[in-house]
């Protein structure tokens, strides 16, 4: 077992150094937040004073900040030179690939391994254990990061060079927030030709307009699993995070010239719903302002 430091004990955070924890590291836990390093210690993780005294005497930094301008100041100001020079960094935060890229680089001139490792899997997941970390970085690198990652997930992918991970985790995003937005606008028309939205689920679900938002995920409640659909729309994945990560693609696709139309739609139609007060509803929501109702 290691000395694990741990910076950032947010919605995500909180749950992943938990389970570092349980796996029964010693998880250095420090947030800005007093409340949330409160509820590490008593998830069995070693509160310290500041970032720079988490990452004393650490085999391993992991950072879950929101963006980032927080991954960058973090990383110039309380990591390099506290964490000791074979500490392997890990940031789990979702940014923009050029910030990663940038971190990364700075990681190496400094002489340090280090790997952007961005999720999939909300709350639940972080508290459950079950995140997929998708990485960039040197092979190195990412072997020395895995075991790590596999304490706190059920699946951990190399993507290939640094910044990758975040390529990868936007790319994701991208296709959930066009595909969630399609989903909705069916079970719509669906209700409008008067096809019972039920029986356009049983027979969508077994046929080509399958996916994940409409088999794992349905914005329709009643149908499927439990979604938050059923939840009038509590929990889930926060329409404020699908909107970040799109925001994120199309800043990505822009810096390299890629044509996203569905992407950028995309953008535009969650921009407009969390405009209007929707932020922290799950962002299968959207189904009420495509339907006219939000
Ligand atoms: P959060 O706001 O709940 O947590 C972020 C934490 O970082 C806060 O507790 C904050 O106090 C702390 N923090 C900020 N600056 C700091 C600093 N300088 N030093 C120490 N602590 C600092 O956010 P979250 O929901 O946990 O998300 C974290 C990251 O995970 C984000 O990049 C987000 O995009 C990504 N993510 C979130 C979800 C989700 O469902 N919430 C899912 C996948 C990925």
């Amino acid at each position: 077992m290691a000395r694990v430091g741990f910076i950032g004990l947010g919605n995500m955070g909180g749950g992943m150094a938990a389970n570092l924890a349980g796996k029964g590291h010693d998880v250095c836990a420090f947030d800005l937040s007093e409340e949330a390093l409160e509820r590490a210690g008593a998830a069995g993780c070693l509160p310290r004073a500041s970032a720079a005294q988490a990452c004393d005497g650490a085999e391993a930094v992991v950072t879950m900040l929101p963006a980032g301008k927080h991954v960058e100041g973090v990383y110039a100001e309380a990591v390099f030179g506290n964490a000791p020079a074979l500490a392997i960094l890990i940031d789990c935060s979702t940014i923009d690939v050029a910030t990663a890229k940038r971190v990364a680089a700075s990681a190496t001139a400094k002489g340090y391994a280090m790997v952007d490792a961005p999720v999939s899997g909300g709350i639940a997941a972080a508290n459950a254990g079950t995140l997929t970390f998708m990485v960039g970085g040197a092979t190195e690198a990412f072997d020395r990061a895995e075991p790590f990652l596999k304490d706190m997930g059920k699946a951990v992918i190399h993507a290939g060079a640094a910044g990758t991970g975040q390529a990868a985790k936007i790319c994701n995003n991208m296709v959930l927030g066009a595909e969630m937005i399609a989903t909705c606008e069916a079970f719509l028309l669906a209700e409008k030709l008067g096809l019972d939205p039920r029986k356009f689920y049983d027979i969508a679900s077994v046929s080509s307009g399958q996916s994940w938002s409409l088999t794992s995920y349905a914005p329709w409640p009643g149908v499927g699993p439990e979604t938050p659909a059923d939840r009038d729309y509590q929990g889930g994945f926060a329409t404020a995070m699908m909107l970040k990560d799109l925001r994120l693609a199309a800043a990505a696709a822009a810096s390299v010239h890629a044509d996203t139309p569905m992407g950028a739609r995309a953008a535009e139609l969650y921009e407009r719903f969390s405009a209007a007060g929707n932020g922290a509803l799950d962002f299968s929501a959207i189904i009420r302002m495509l339907g006219g109702r939000a």
